[in-house]
This record gives structure tokens, C-alpha cells and sequence, in this order.
């Protein structure tokens, strides 16, 4: 399937998108859809799975009215995020080996305290809202070969202003997370199906 599987996980989000769904139509619909990506494990190209010296935020694609986008994270081995928020919705789904997500709840200075715990494994997907629960840091659950998942976020997420905290004070930082790739997988080159399909006469 290649990157078929991609290109219609993004026409879906898209359509999704035309119909200025709420948040919590977005977490349930575009929730289905990407459970659907990620059920299969054949599509990411390598060059977007390649774990790095930190974890990595490959941008797959991003929504031309930044309404959506779609990363992949690569955790290497022992890897983990900062503690962050989102600002945004975003639904995560596992493609790849396994993650742990754990909430934490700011307490103005003094130690953040922990909620939550999400166990992924692969096929599963979570949603976030956009409100004050969504602080978060996550890490890769394999102890010894890298872990890959897939989210979606309502936004151009490596371009909004959020935070990270501290664990022991709950003091937030500004934070612009960026993305690691400079160019994003081509999508669009149809040309060997098209051949396939109709033979030259
Ligand atoms: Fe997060």
C-alpha cells in the first residue's frame, strides 16, 4: 500500500475538515480514521521512522489552512518528552512498539503532581482535548528498540506558542516545538498506479 494509506487518511481528515466539525466530532471521527492508519504498519517511509539523538517530530503533513496536522514521533531508546501542553485538540494513535503517557496537574509553586497513566500499544488510539488536562509528557515503553506514533493535532502544531514545565516548581516555559524534517513525504506521485491501470494502446 505505500503511502496510499497516507494520502487517504489525509483526503478523510480534509473532507472532515470542509465541515467545521467541534472538537468532540474531530476526536470521534477523526479518532476512527486514524485508528484505521494505524492498524497497518506499512506505510510510514523509512526516512520518517528514523530514531535521533532525541525523540523525533517527523511533519508528515499539514492541513493548508493549518485546520490539521499530522506527525510522526520517534522515540529511541530511553527517550521521552518534556513536560508540555498543546493548546490544541490531538488524538495519538501507536503504529509501532509501545508508549506511556502520564498526566500531570501544575500546583503554582510546588511539585506537579501525577494523574493518569495511558498505556498505547500498537492499533490504539487516544484523544486530548484542547483544555487544562492536556499537560503530558510521554515516553517510549520499549526498553531496548524505538517506538513510533502517529498524531494528529488541531493546528499547525510545531508552530504554536505552548509550554513546558518544570516538574518541581510547575513553572512553564515557552515553547515552539518546530519539527525535525525540512521536507515532507511526497504524496502526490500517482504516476505508477495510473500505468498499471491503463496499459498504453
Ligand atoms: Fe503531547
Amino acid at each position: 500500500m505505500g503511502i496510499t494509506r497516507l494520502r487517504a487518511f489525509i483526503q478523510d481528515m480534509t473532507r472532515l475538515a470542509g465541515e467545521q466539525p467541534s472538537e468532540a466530532r474531530w476526536l470521534e471521527e477523526g479518532g476512527a480514521l486514524l485508528k484505521s492508519l494505524v492498524s497497518n504498519d506499512d506505510w510510514l517511509p523509512d526516512a520518517l521512522a528514523e530514531p535521533g539523538p532525541t525523540y523525533r517530530q517527523y511533519l508528515l503533513h499539514c492541513d493548508p489552512l493549518e485546520r490539521f496536522s499530522v506527525v510522526s514521533f520517534v522515540w529511541g531508546i530511553g527517550q521521552r518528552t518534556p513536560i508540555h501542553n498543546h493548546k490544541v485538540w490531538g488524538l495519538v494513535g501507536m503504529l509501532r512498539g509501545a508508549e506511556v503517557s502520564v498526566t500531570m496537574h501544575p500546583e503554582p509553586g510546588r511539585p506537579m503532581r501525577s494523574g493518569q497513566v495511558d498505556h498505547l500499544t500498537p492499533g490504539e488510539v487516544v484523544g486530548v482535548g484542547s483544555g487544562e488536562e492536556d499537560i503530558h509528557w510521554v515516553e517510549n515503553a520499549i526498553p531496548d528498540r524505538p517506538s513510533i506514533s502517529i498524531h494528529v493535532y488541531g493546528g499547525n502544531i510545531g508552530a504554536i506558542e505552548r509550554h513546558t514545565f518544570d516538574p518541581a516548581t510547575s513553572e512553564r516555559k515557552r515553547f515552539v516545538s518546530g519539527y525535525t524534517n525540512v521536507e515532507v513525504p511526497n504524496l502526490w506521485d500517482r504516476s505508477a498506479e495510473i500505468r498499471e491501470a491503463r496499459p498504453a494502446h
